[in-house]
Formats: C-alpha cells, structure tokens, sequence
C-alpha cells in the first residue's frame, strides 16, 4: 500500500506533535505524525513538566521565553487543563563559581526582559521554608517559571491537530526513509509506504537512529534520565527547586505528588529505559539533606526516559546540509517541553516554505563544525 503526503513527522511526542499543530494552524492537513508507540511514550509521558526560563544561553531563554508565555494560553488554545502552576523556580547555588556565575545568570536575563532575581539564602528559606540552607550560598528566583503536567499537553495537541484533519497515527513504527539524490522520496513504515519529499525528524532519543536512515550523522547520542513521584500532599511546596551542583530537581503537581529526579554522572550513553536502585537511594538521600521533613514521604512510583543530548547541550533546529527539507527538531537534553512552543512554531514555518520568527542560525547542526559553540550550563538531572 502507499499514500502521500506533503510532509511526515516522526515523532508523536510534543514536539512532533506540537508542529504538526502549527502546521495544522496555517491550514495544512496533508501532514502525518507517525508515533511507532503509544503518544507521549518517549522523554515527553516521562518529564517532570517542569517549564524554566532560567538559561545560561541566550538562544535557550529567548525560545524558553517565548514557550512560557505560549503554555499560559495553552489551556484555552487545546481546550485542556494543562495544570500548568507559575510558582517559580528557585535555583540554588552551592559553590563560589556558582555564586559568581549566578548574578551574571540574571543580568543576562534581566536584559531579555525576564525578572530574575538573585537572593539571599534566607530570602531562598522565606519561599521554601523547610530548606535546609546551612550550604546554601545564594539562589536565583523567577516567579512566572512553574509546572505543568506532560500528559494533557500531548494528548491535547494529538487531539487538536487530528481535529484539523491531520492524520496522527501511533504504533507505527518508520523503518527506513528512501532518497532519490538530496531529495526525499518516501517514507517506509511497519505499516506501509508514504510518498513525501519532507521529513520532521523529532524521534527524541531515536533521533540519530532516524537521521542514520538518510545517512545523516547527528552528534546527539541518549541517555538515560531517573525520576520518581510520591504520594500526594496538601501543598506546601510552590517553586520547583533545583541545584545543578547536586543534578537534583523537585517540586509539587497540582495533584500534590512530589515529582523529581537527579542525574546520575557516570550514565553511559545508550537506549536504557529501566529503573535502578542507585536512582531510588541517591535521589533519597540528597532530597533529605535538602528537606529533612521529607522524612516520612512515600515514593509510589519510579521510571527512567531519555535525554537526548547535544555536545553543548542545546537543541539541533532546522536543515541539514546532506538532504533537502530534512528538518531536524531534536537533542532537547532535559528541557524539550521549556522551549517546545518556540522551535515547533519555527519547524511549522520551515516546512511551510516561510522565513523562520525567530533567529535559528545558532541552533543548525552546520553549528559543530562551522561555529564557536555556546555550551549551555542550565541543564540539570
Ligand atoms: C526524567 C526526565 C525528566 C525531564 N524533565 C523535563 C522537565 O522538567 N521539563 C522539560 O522541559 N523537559 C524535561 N525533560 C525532557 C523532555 O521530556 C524532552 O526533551 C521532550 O519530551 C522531548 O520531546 P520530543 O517530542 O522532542 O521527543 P519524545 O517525547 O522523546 O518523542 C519522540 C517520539 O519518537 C518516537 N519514535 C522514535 N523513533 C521512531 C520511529 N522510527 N518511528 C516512529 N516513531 C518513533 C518515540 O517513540 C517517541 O515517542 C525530561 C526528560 C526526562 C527523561
């Protein structure tokens, strides 16, 4: 069997599936998002929705920017509750570089019209009161940073563009992409062949398997990420609390579950989605040096989802020099939902022939051989 389509995206988490509704806003309906699992199975079911504009990079707070601003209308624009909860993000700072590096942090936010501020540890204290800030050096608070819950982010984006007459289909796995020169010819799935000269790459973690199918090499490579969630709580928590000197994140849903992770720095890179014990007893023990109320907390529950990851830890946007209308919307690390509404309105212009809103050149793979990378030092977990 084959069919056609204008354009295939590959991908049926939220950024696939976020430009397909871009797309379908401009009035495509001729696009596939093909989801070889169920939707939101890869890194965007397995986030800890949090939503950050607090980057060390100007390319990741301008798009982390312009993604808040766009989850605040999300609710109404999907007909869903996202359960998205503006009460800020407090990062800590343990060491002197990062009481050095910190109000730098801010004066750069600052000047793109984000209202960081750097604290003291007491201030830190008057927000979380059960923080234990006897290492705390100074924190950098922004209050319109929050939380949202990925799940009805995903599935009201699936719903939304299907509603346009946009084909999503799950379980439905690409197989191959065929070529014909620099040019695209089809797209070979489990399920079939679908003629198309245009292809999203947003497979997260898989995203260096897909572009291997055009003999693309892309230098993203997965690793494996570990969170948890607890029982749920009366609230007690309003920011999301974070340290990159520790790699730890924690924060309280709408539902009052404590959800957070920590990054465990000696994970070798792989397609591992199991849970571990180390995870379980690390996370443990650190959130209790942070908050030792946490005591009596029960976790119900652990799983593990991939960061897909970049050499400087920034997005890959846009073309590749190999293969026309090939767009790569991949290597999100740990921060794909934070600026998902920027680069997947910017992918939606690409594919549909328009110049890009918003400055991509910096974000293009053509970055690792021809530029001076810009290592992004926000990322934690
Ligand atoms: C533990 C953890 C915590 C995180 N916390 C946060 C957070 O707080 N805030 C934040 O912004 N980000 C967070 N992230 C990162 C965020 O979840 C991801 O960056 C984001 O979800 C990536 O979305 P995506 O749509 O690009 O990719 P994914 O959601 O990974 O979707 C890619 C999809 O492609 C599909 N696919 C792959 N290959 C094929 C194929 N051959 N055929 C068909 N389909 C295919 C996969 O099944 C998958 O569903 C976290 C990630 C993890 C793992």
């Amino acid at each position: 069997m084959s069919e056609e389509a204008g354009a295939v995206i590959i991908g049926g988490g939220v950024n696939g599936l976020g430009t397909a509704y871009y797309l379908g806003k401009k009035g495509y309906d001729d696009v596939i998002v093909l989801e070889k699992s169920y939707i939101g199975s890869g890194a965007s079911g397995r986030s800890g929705g949090g939503i950050r504009q607090q980057w060390t990079s100007k390319e990741n707070v301008k798009l982390a920017k312009r993604t808040r601003k766009r989850f605040e209308k999300l609710d109404e624009e999907l007909d869903t509750d996202i359960e998205f909860y503006q009460g800020g993000y407090l990062v800590l700072a343990f060491t002197e570089e990062e009481t050095e590096q910190f109000p730098k942090n801010v004066e750069m936010q600052n000047s793109l019209g984000l209202d960081t501020k750097y604290i003291s540890p007491e201030e830190a204290k008057e927000i979380v009161p059960q923080l234990d800030i006897s290492d705390v050096k100074g924190a950098t608070f922004n209050g319109t940073d929050g939380t949202m819950y990925p799940f009805p982010v995903v599935n009201g984006y699936a719903r939304a563009v299907r509603e346009m007459g946009i084909d999503v289909r799950d379980h439905t796995e690409v197989l191959d992409i065929e070529r014909d020169g620099d040019e695209i010819t089809a797209v070979k799935t489990d399920d079939g062949v679908i003629e198309t000269d245009t292809v999203v790459n947003a497979a997260g973690g898989w995203s260096s398997n897909v572009a291997e199918m055009l003999d693309v090499e892309l230098p993203n490579k997965p690793y494996r990420h570990e969170i948890m969630v607890t029982e749920p709580y009366e609230r007690f928590l309003e920011p999301m609390v974070i340290s990159f000197h520790h790699g730890i994140y924690f924060s309280q849903s709408a539902h009052g579950n404590v959800v957070g992770g920590i990054g465990n720095p000696d994970e070798e890179p792989g397609l591992n989605q199991r849970s571990s014990l180390w995870f379980m007893k690390k996370f443990s023990d650190t959130l209790l040096d942070f908050i030792p109320a946490f005591g009596g907390v029960n976790m119900i529950r652990q799983w593990a989802g991939f960061y897909d990851t970049t050499p400087d830890g920034q997005p890959i946007i846009g073309s590749v020099p190999e293969v026309e209308r090939f767009y790569q919307l991949n290597g999100f690390s740990g921060h794909g939902f934070m600026v998902s509404a920027a680069v997947d309105e910017v992918t939606a212009e690409l594919v549909s022939g328009e110049s890009p809103s918003f400055d991509i050149e910096r974000l293009n793979v053509k970055r690792f051989e021809e530029m001076d990378i810009e290592e992004e030092g926000g990322v934690v977990g």
